[in-house]
């Protein structure tokens, strides 16, 4: 497997992934990707070098979809995580350079207050 990954064959398909898609697709595409994930993993089946088996992710993403593929959790994108039927952040704190004020007043002033345990998590462990 190390011996694919230093091949001449990956490192062109892996630049031209990075080429045809620079952002993280897994961040909402505001991070820039520096790493091609096979979005179905080789040890599972996954295609090696189908560009429909490759997605471009930052390098955050891609160490968080390999851990849960290795716990065998399911991994889901970044931009699918927490979000309501409205597409509202249910975890204030994911949404880069978003306020919550503005947050409320994408929803019509109708966001619920944000628990300080749901902005703060780390902070107050
Ligand atoms: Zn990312």
């Amino acid at each position: 497997m190390s011996g694919f990954y230093s091949s001449g064959n990956w490192l062109q398909i892996r630049k031209r992934q990075l080429a045809r898609q620079p952002l993280c697709e897994s961040c909402s595409d505001i991070e820039p990707a520096t790493e091609v994930d096979h979005i179905v993993p080789i040890t599972q089946g996954g295609a090696k070098r189908d560009p429909a088996n490759l997605q471009s992710l930052c390098r955050s993403c891609h160490s968080e979809k390999t851990n849960a593929e290795r716990a065998g959790r399911t991994w889901i994108p970044r931009k699918h995580q927490g979000c309501d039927i409205d597409g509202a952040p249910r975890q204030p704190w994911t949404t880069r350079g978003v306020g919550v004020q503005e947050l409320r007043s994408r929803s019509n002033g109708a966001a619920p207050e944000p628990k300080p345990e749901l902005i703060f998590p780390k902070l107050l462990d």
